[in-house]
């Protein structure tokens, strides 16, 4: 990953059908407890071979909602496994971190515009 959705979201759904991989929850499934929609950053390939740009920001009518986020690598393990927030699915035990699978990213987006507040919406 991957994109992360801030509490400016309305709660609209329209992300959550869109995405080719299902890695959006509603908030009653949100793991970390907020009252928004959530990305499970586990499974997020920011839509890497299936479109362009990522199809949640593509759809959310709310405007700076989604960023992107650092890439789901092992170079940002600690960042993942902080639990305020995210908090990643299990397998048999093992937190679904970096160094359990890292997940495709798009690579012509840099380091730099990644983090809270770098819209999708805007084109690098
Ligand atoms: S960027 Fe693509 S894969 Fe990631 S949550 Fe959004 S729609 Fe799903
Ligand atoms: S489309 Fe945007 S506002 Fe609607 S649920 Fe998804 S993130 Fe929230």
């Amino acid at each position: 990953m991957s994109v992360i959705i801030d509490d400016t979201c309305i709660t609209c759904d329209a992300c959550l059908q869109n995405c080719p991989v299902n890695a959006i929850v509603d908030d009653s499934h949100n793991p970390t407890g907020k009252s928004r929609y959530y990305v499970h950053p586990e499974k997020c390939v920011e839509c890497v071979e299936h479109f362009d740009d990522p199809q949640c920001a593509a759809i959310c009518p709310t405007i700076g909602c989604i960023s992107w986020d650092k890439p789901f690598t092992k170079e940002f393990e600690g960042h993942f496994l902080n639990e305020e927030i995210y908090k990643l699915d299990t397998k048999n035990g093992v937190v679904k971190s970096p160094a359990f699978k890292e997940k495709k990213y798009r690579k012509d987006i840099p380091l730099e515009l990644r983090g809270v507040g770098k819209e999708v919406q805007v084109a690098p």
